[in-house]
Protein backbone atom coordinates (compact mmCIF):
# COMPACT_ATOMS: atom_id res chain seq x y z
CA UNK A 1 0.00 0.00 0.00
CA UNK A 2 1.17 3.26 -0.79
CA UNK A 3 1.57 5.55 2.77
CA UNK A 4 1.63 8.72 3.73
CA UNK A 5 3.25 9.29 7.52
CA UNK A 6 4.01 12.81 8.89
CA UNK A 7 4.92 13.77 12.18
CA UNK A 8 7.84 11.15 12.67
CA UNK A 9 9.02 11.50 16.39
CA UNK A 10 9.62 9.34 18.72
CA UNK A 11 6.49 7.55 18.11
CA UNK A 12 5.86 7.93 14.13
CA UNK A 13 9.85 7.46 13.47
CA UNK A 14 9.35 3.84 14.86
CA UNK A 15 5.56 3.09 13.71
CA UNK A 16 6.37 4.30 10.04
CA UNK A 17 9.58 1.96 10.43
CA UNK A 18 7.50 -1.17 10.98
CA UNK A 19 4.94 -0.04 8.03
CA UNK A 20 8.04 -0.10 5.48
CA UNK A 21 9.51 -2.97 6.68
CA UNK A 22 6.32 -4.92 6.01
CA UNK A 23 6.98 -3.93 2.63
CA UNK A 24 4.46 -0.61 2.23
CA UNK A 25 5.85 1.93 -0.20
CA UNK A 26 5.95 4.88 3.04
CA UNK A 27 6.88 8.51 2.28
CA UNK A 28 7.08 10.43 5.24
CA UNK A 29 7.37 13.88 6.24
CA UNK A 30 8.29 15.81 9.77
CA UNK A 31 9.23 19.49 10.36
CA UNK A 32 12.61 18.17 11.79
CA UNK A 33 15.41 16.89 9.88
CA UNK A 34 14.88 13.12 10.41
CA UNK A 35 15.64 10.01 8.93
CA UNK A 36 13.76 6.70 9.31
CA UNK A 37 14.66 3.27 7.73
CA UNK A 38 12.78 2.66 4.87
CA UNK A 39 10.82 5.56 4.77
CA UNK A 40 11.05 8.02 1.64
CA UNK A 41 10.87 11.39 2.97
CA UNK A 42 9.23 14.39 1.23
CA UNK A 43 10.01 18.49 1.42
CA UNK A 44 5.89 18.98 2.66
CA UNK A 45 2.81 17.21 4.44
CA UNK A 46 1.38 17.55 1.10
CA UNK A 47 3.85 16.19 -0.89
CA UNK A 48 3.95 13.30 1.32
CA UNK A 49 -0.14 12.73 1.58
CA UNK A 50 -0.37 12.77 -2.31
CA UNK A 51 -1.53 9.98 -3.95
CA UNK A 52 -1.37 8.01 -0.73
CA UNK A 53 -3.85 5.19 0.04
CA UNK A 54 -3.54 5.97 3.32
CA UNK A 55 -2.27 8.99 5.33
CA UNK A 56 -1.15 8.73 8.92
CA UNK A 57 -0.53 11.70 11.36
CA UNK A 58 1.53 11.53 14.73
CA UNK A 59 1.69 14.95 16.11
CA UNK A 60 2.06 16.60 19.07
CA UNK A 61 -1.35 18.31 19.43
CA UNK A 62 -4.92 19.20 18.06
CA UNK A 63 -4.00 22.49 16.90
CA UNK A 64 -1.30 21.43 14.69
CA UNK A 65 -3.07 18.62 13.68
CA UNK A 66 -5.90 21.19 12.26
CA UNK A 67 -2.89 22.85 10.37
CA UNK A 68 -1.44 19.84 8.93
CA UNK A 69 -4.88 18.55 7.85
CA UNK A 70 -5.59 21.83 6.46
CA UNK A 71 -2.54 21.31 4.21
CA UNK A 72 -3.09 17.40 3.49
CA UNK A 73 -6.87 16.86 3.03
CA UNK A 74 -6.89 18.90 -0.44
CA UNK A 75 -3.57 17.02 -1.54
CA UNK A 76 -5.16 13.62 -0.65
CA UNK A 77 -7.23 11.69 -3.74
CA UNK A 78 -10.89 11.35 -3.10
CA UNK A 79 -11.29 8.10 -1.36
CA UNK A 80 -8.26 7.53 0.00
CA UNK A 81 -8.38 7.61 4.45
CA UNK A 82 -6.82 9.74 6.84
CA UNK A 83 -5.84 8.03 9.75
CA UNK A 84 -4.55 10.82 13.43
CA UNK A 85 -3.21 8.36 15.78
CA UNK A 86 -2.12 11.74 17.63
CA UNK A 87 -3.28 12.25 21.45
CA UNK A 88 -5.55 15.58 20.56
CA UNK A 89 -9.24 16.86 22.09
CA UNK A 90 -12.18 15.51 20.92
CA UNK A 91 -13.34 18.58 19.26
CA UNK A 92 -9.74 18.66 17.29
CA UNK A 93 -10.65 14.86 16.02
CA UNK A 94 -14.33 15.91 15.57
CA UNK A 95 -13.32 18.72 13.22
CA UNK A 96 -10.76 17.07 11.18
CA UNK A 97 -13.02 14.21 10.82
CA UNK A 98 -15.74 16.35 8.91
CA UNK A 99 -13.53 18.28 6.92
CA UNK A 100 -12.18 14.95 5.86
CA UNK A 101 -15.18 13.16 4.94
CA UNK A 102 -16.52 16.71 3.18
CA UNK A 103 -13.88 15.95 0.59
CA UNK A 104 -14.56 12.91 0.02
CA UNK A 105 -11.96 10.94 2.20
CA UNK A 106 -12.42 8.21 5.03
CA UNK A 107 -11.10 9.56 8.66
CA UNK A 108 -10.26 7.64 11.39
CA UNK A 109 -9.17 8.84 14.71
CA UNK A 110 -6.81 6.03 16.49
CA UNK A 111 -4.69 7.24 19.20
CA UNK A 112 -2.59 4.35 20.64
CA UNK A 113 -1.55 3.14 23.97
CA UNK A 114 1.69 1.53 24.56
CA UNK A 115 4.53 4.33 24.65
CA UNK A 116 7.82 4.21 22.85
CA UNK A 117 8.42 0.60 23.28
CA UNK A 118 5.03 -0.71 21.68
CA UNK A 119 5.39 1.38 18.95
CA UNK A 120 9.13 0.03 17.82
CA UNK A 121 8.30 -3.34 19.01
CA UNK A 122 4.79 -3.37 17.01
CA UNK A 123 2.51 -3.90 19.97
CA UNK A 124 0.56 -0.85 20.13
CA UNK A 125 -3.24 -0.91 20.93
CA UNK A 126 -4.88 1.32 18.74
CA UNK A 127 -8.41 2.59 19.72
CA UNK A 128 -10.38 3.83 16.72
CA UNK A 129 -13.19 6.35 16.12
CA UNK A 130 -14.31 6.58 12.87
CA UNK A 131 -17.00 4.58 9.96
CA UNK A 132 -16.78 1.02 9.48
CA UNK A 133 -15.24 1.27 6.17
CA UNK A 134 -12.67 3.86 7.01
CA UNK A 135 -11.86 0.98 10.70
CA UNK A 136 -11.95 -1.78 7.95
CA UNK A 137 -9.87 0.11 5.57
CA UNK A 138 -7.30 0.95 8.54
CA UNK A 139 -6.83 -2.45 10.36
CA UNK A 140 -4.33 -4.13 8.31
CA UNK A 141 -1.67 -1.27 9.20
CA UNK A 142 -2.92 -1.28 12.86
CA UNK A 143 -2.07 -4.65 12.90
CA UNK A 144 1.13 -4.40 11.83
CA UNK A 145 1.82 -1.37 14.24
CA UNK A 146 -0.04 -2.98 17.41
CA UNK A 147 -1.32 -6.05 19.09
CA UNK A 148 -4.81 -4.66 19.18
CA UNK A 149 -7.44 -2.46 17.55
CA UNK A 150 -10.66 -1.65 19.02
CA UNK A 151 -13.53 0.10 17.03
CA UNK A 152 -14.85 2.37 19.56
CA UNK A 153 -17.61 3.95 17.67
CA UNK A 154 -18.34 7.03 15.51
CA UNK A 155 -15.56 10.02 14.68
CA UNK A 156 -13.92 11.16 18.36
CA UNK A 157 -14.48 8.01 19.71
CA UNK A 158 -10.98 6.90 19.64
CA UNK A 159 -9.73 10.08 21.68
CA UNK A 160 -12.48 9.42 24.00
CA UNK A 161 -11.15 6.03 25.21
CA UNK A 162 -7.76 7.41 24.84
CA UNK A 163 -8.50 10.11 27.42
CA UNK A 164 -10.67 8.06 29.50
CA UNK A 165 -7.76 5.41 30.08
CA UNK A 166 -5.11 8.05 30.50
CA UNK A 167 -7.14 9.61 33.50
CA UNK A 168 -7.17 6.20 35.38
CA UNK A 169 -3.43 5.82 34.50
CA UNK A 170 -2.68 9.30 35.66
CA UNK A 171 -4.60 8.84 39.05
CA UNK A 172 -3.23 5.49 39.23
CA UNK A 173 0.13 6.08 38.93
CA UNK A 174 -0.03 8.88 42.23
CA UNK A 175 -1.87 6.56 44.01
CA UNK A 176 0.78 3.90 43.63
CA UNK A 177 3.45 6.23 44.40
CA UNK A 178 2.50 7.73 47.35
CA UNK A 179 1.33 4.78 48.62
CA UNK A 180 5.19 3.53 48.16
CA UNK A 181 5.94 6.87 50.16
CA UNK A 182 4.34 5.96 52.82
CA UNK A 183 5.51 2.47 53.09
CA UNK A 184 8.73 4.27 52.94
CA UNK A 185 8.04 5.84 56.24
CA UNK A 186 6.24 3.13 57.56
CA UNK A 187 9.47 0.89 57.45
CA UNK A 188 8.37 -1.23 54.65
CA UNK A 189 10.83 -2.69 52.66
CA UNK A 190 9.80 -1.88 48.98
CA UNK A 191 10.37 -5.35 47.51
CA UNK A 192 7.72 -7.26 50.07
CA UNK A 193 5.41 -3.78 49.15
CA UNK A 194 5.75 -5.15 45.36
CA UNK A 195 5.47 -8.51 46.24
CA UNK A 196 2.05 -8.08 48.80
CA UNK A 197 0.37 -5.70 46.33
CA UNK A 198 1.30 -6.57 42.93
CA UNK A 199 -0.94 -9.78 43.82
CA UNK A 200 -3.44 -8.40 45.79
CA UNK A 201 -6.35 -5.84 45.35
CA UNK A 202 -3.92 -2.98 44.80
CA UNK A 203 -2.70 -4.09 41.90
CA UNK A 204 -2.82 -2.26 38.72
CA UNK A 205 -0.63 -1.83 35.80
CA UNK A 206 1.71 1.00 37.10
CA UNK A 207 2.43 -0.75 40.11
CA UNK A 208 3.06 -4.85 38.41
CA UNK A 209 3.79 -3.58 34.89
CA UNK A 210 5.33 0.07 35.40
CA UNK A 211 6.72 0.08 38.70
CA UNK A 212 7.29 3.36 40.05
CA UNK A 213 10.36 2.17 42.49
CA UNK A 214 13.89 1.64 41.25
CA UNK A 215 15.16 -2.10 41.17
CA UNK A 216 11.66 -3.49 42.25
CA UNK A 217 9.06 -5.71 39.57
CA UNK A 218 9.99 -5.50 35.62
CA UNK A 219 12.02 -2.95 34.11
CA UNK A 220 10.99 0.68 33.89
CA UNK A 221 12.22 3.68 33.37
CA UNK A 222 12.79 3.74 37.29
CA UNK A 223 15.62 1.66 36.53
CA UNK A 224 16.68 4.30 34.24
CA UNK A 225 16.91 7.95 36.46
CA UNK A 226 13.13 8.08 35.40
CA UNK A 227 14.27 9.19 31.99
CA UNK A 228 11.04 8.65 29.83
CA UNK A 229 9.15 6.62 29.12
CA UNK A 230 6.26 8.51 29.23
CA UNK A 231 7.16 12.03 30.02
CA UNK A 232 5.56 13.91 33.07
CA UNK A 233 4.42 16.79 30.69
CA UNK A 234 2.37 14.27 28.25
CA UNK A 235 0.43 12.67 31.22
CA UNK A 236 -0.65 16.28 32.02
CA UNK A 237 -1.48 16.90 28.37
CA UNK A 238 -4.10 13.95 29.02
CA UNK A 239 -5.05 14.46 32.09
CA UNK A 240 -6.10 18.14 30.86
CA UNK A 241 -7.45 16.93 27.59
CA UNK A 242 -9.84 14.79 29.94
CA UNK A 243 -10.85 17.78 32.21
CA UNK A 244 -11.52 19.76 28.80
CA UNK A 245 -14.24 17.01 27.95
CA UNK A 246 -15.26 16.76 31.34
CA UNK A 247 -15.63 20.51 31.35
CA UNK A 248 -18.02 20.19 27.96
CA UNK A 249 -20.20 17.18 28.79
CA UNK A 250 -20.41 18.13 32.53
CA UNK A 251 -19.37 14.60 34.03
CA UNK A 252 -17.85 15.30 37.39
CA UNK A 253 -14.61 13.91 37.69
CA UNK A 254 -12.69 14.59 40.98
CA UNK A 255 -9.86 12.45 41.14
CA UNK A 256 -9.19 13.08 37.41
CA UNK A 257 -9.07 17.08 38.13
CA UNK A 258 -6.70 16.03 41.64
CA UNK A 259 -4.02 14.29 39.25
CA UNK A 260 -4.44 17.21 36.56
CA UNK A 261 -3.49 19.58 39.32
CA UNK A 262 -0.46 17.38 40.87
CA UNK A 263 0.91 17.04 37.47
CA UNK A 264 0.97 20.35 36.71
CA UNK A 265 2.82 21.47 40.00
CA UNK A 266 5.30 18.82 39.23
CA UNK A 267 5.94 19.68 35.25
CA UNK A 268 5.44 23.45 35.42
CA UNK A 269 6.67 24.24 39.47
CA UNK A 270 8.96 21.61 40.61
CA UNK A 271 11.42 19.60 38.77
CA UNK A 272 8.93 16.85 36.84
CA UNK A 273 9.43 18.48 32.88
CA UNK A 274 11.59 16.20 31.32
CA UNK A 275 11.21 12.73 33.70
CA UNK A 276 9.03 10.11 33.29
CA UNK A 277 5.78 10.41 34.68
CA UNK A 278 6.35 7.74 37.15
CA UNK A 279 9.54 10.02 38.75
CA UNK A 280 6.15 10.81 41.13
CA UNK A 281 7.35 8.80 43.94
CA UNK A 282 10.69 10.74 44.48
CA UNK A 283 8.83 13.46 44.34
CA UNK A 284 6.35 12.16 47.19
CA UNK A 285 9.53 10.89 49.30
CA UNK A 286 11.05 14.07 49.22
CA UNK A 287 7.68 15.78 51.05
CA UNK A 288 6.26 15.55 54.23
CA UNK A 289 2.26 16.53 55.21
CA UNK A 290 1.60 20.12 54.67
P1 LIG B 1 7.31 13.86 19.38
O1 LIG B 1 7.36 15.27 19.82
O2 LIG B 1 8.51 12.98 19.57
O3 LIG B 1 6.92 13.79 17.81
C1 LIG B 1 6.09 14.70 17.15
C2 LIG B 1 6.72 14.99 15.80
O4 LIG B 1 5.86 15.84 15.06
C3 LIG B 1 8.06 15.72 15.93
O5 LIG B 1 9.06 14.97 15.23
C4 LIG B 1 7.80 17.07 15.28
O6 LIG B 1 8.93 17.61 14.59
C5 LIG B 1 6.67 16.74 14.33
N1 LIG B 1 5.88 17.90 13.93
C6 LIG B 1 5.40 18.91 14.71
N2 LIG B 1 4.71 19.79 13.97
C7 LIG B 1 4.74 19.32 12.70
C8 LIG B 1 4.21 19.79 11.46
N3 LIG B 1 3.48 20.92 11.40
N4 LIG B 1 4.45 19.07 10.35
C9 LIG B 1 5.18 17.93 10.40
N5 LIG B 1 5.71 17.43 11.53
C10 LIG B 1 5.49 18.12 12.67
O7 LIG B 1 6.04 13.22 20.10
P2 LIG B 1 5.67 11.66 20.25
O8 LIG B 1 6.15 11.18 21.57
O9 LIG B 1 6.05 10.94 19.01
O10 LIG B 1 4.08 11.76 20.36
C11 LIG B 1 3.25 11.97 19.22
C12 LIG B 1 1.80 11.84 19.66
O11 LIG B 1 1.59 10.55 20.23
C13 LIG B 1 1.37 12.86 20.73
O12 LIG B 1 0.08 13.29 20.42
C14 LIG B 1 1.44 12.06 22.02
O13 LIG B 1 0.54 12.57 23.00
C15 LIG B 1 1.03 10.69 21.53
N6 LIG B 1 1.51 9.56 22.36
C16 LIG B 1 2.80 9.52 22.81
C17 LIG B 1 3.23 8.45 23.57
C18 LIG B 1 4.65 8.38 24.09
O14 LIG B 1 4.91 7.53 24.96
N7 LIG B 1 5.59 9.18 23.60
C19 LIG B 1 2.34 7.41 23.88
C20 LIG B 1 1.04 7.45 23.38
C21 LIG B 1 0.64 8.54 22.61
Amino acid sequence: MKIGFIGLGNMGAPMAANLAKAGHEVTGFDMADVAVEGVTMAGSAGEAAKGAEVVITMLPNGQILRAVAAEIIPAMDKGATFVDCSTVDVDSARAVAAEAEAAGLLAVDAPVSGGVGGATGGTLTFMAGGSDAGFAKAKPLFDIMGQKAVHCGGAGAGQSAKICNNMILGATMIATCEAFALADKLGLDRQKMFDVVSTSSGYSWTMNAYCPAPGVGPQSPADNGYKPGFAAELMLKDLRLSQQAAESVDADTPMGALAQALYAQFVEQEDGKGMDFSAMLPRFEKRHRD
